[in-house]
């Protein structure tokens, strides 16, 4: 068995990880990919939660500037996305023979838990992948920001951002071939920089907890189980040397 260098580790999946590039919904060989990257470092021994985004269904932001539709109903609507995206990710581990919970943290209790932190722990230890729903259960804020927060609550050894891209880049490396990946940077050169990495609220509480972000692209196979395994993958943010 291999040494895991960090063993709770908190996923985050943007919705548009479920679907295939620049389309909408939900596509079977993405998330059977998703599914069997999770798996991996399941079967290591890791304990594995997953925080999922909503934006190949809905952005609250989005469909408030399209439609008359007040925003933070665009936003209830994009986490109650989340919500399905979780249950489709929850059936594909469970196909593959992995045990899950989803908890959401807008309560939809005739499809999930609500989030209970210390049930959620339990569920981890007992080798149960968790996949928390619904964000931070508020309007305004985004998944990365409810990744974080989970991250915080749950004492996760690290935050491992999924991208499309194998990391953070000094420009977009899908329109500038030049690009330039950083392999470490610290919180505040991210904050800083504007780099768009994630929300400032959900870098700052991993700084103010002190969990290392691993940013990588889960399109690479293998990549979830050889980052935690602590092989340089992707850009690493942390204040630690
Ligand atoms: N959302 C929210 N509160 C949260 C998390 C999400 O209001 O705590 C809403 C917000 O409108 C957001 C949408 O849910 O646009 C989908 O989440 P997100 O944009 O984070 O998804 P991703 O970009 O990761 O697919």
């Amino acid at each position: 068995m291999a040494d895991l260098k960090y063993k709770r580790v908190v996923l985050k999946i943007s919705g548009e990880g479920l679907c295939c590039e620049g389309g909408f919904g939900i596509d079977a060989d993405e998330l059977k990919r998703i599914g069997s990257e999770i798996k991996s470092v399941h079967d290591l021994g890791g304990e594995v939660a997953v925080v999922v985004g909503g934006g190949n269904i809905v952005r609250g932001s989005q469909i408030a500037r399209h439609a008359q539709i007040e925003e933070a109903t665009g936003h209830y609507m994009g986490m109650l996305a989340t919500v399905i995206n979780a249950l489709a990710i929850q059936d594909t581990l469970e196909s593959m023979g992995v045990a899950t919970r989803v908890q959401s943290a807008v309560n939809v209790d005739r499809v999930c838990e609500r989030f209970i932190r210390r049930r959620a722990m339990r569920h981890l230890e007992k080798g149960r992948v968790v996949i928390f729903a619904a964000g931070t259960g508020n309007p305004f804020v985004t998944t990365d920001t409810g990744a974080a927060l989970r991250a915080s609550e749950i004492n996760a050894d690290v935050l491992l951002k999924a991208t499309k891209v194998e990391g953070v880049y000094d420009s977009d490396p899908m329109k500038n071939p030049e690009a330039k990946r950083y392999d470490k940077l610290s919180y505040n050169e991210v904050i800083n920089s504007r780099l768009g990495v994630m929300d400032v609220s959900a870098i700052d509480l991993c700084q103010r907890n002190d969990i290392p972000i691993i940013v990588f692209s889960l399109r690479t196979a293998n990549n979830m189980r050889n980052v935690v395994c602590g092989e340089p993958i992707g850009t690493l943010v942390t204040d630690k040397a």
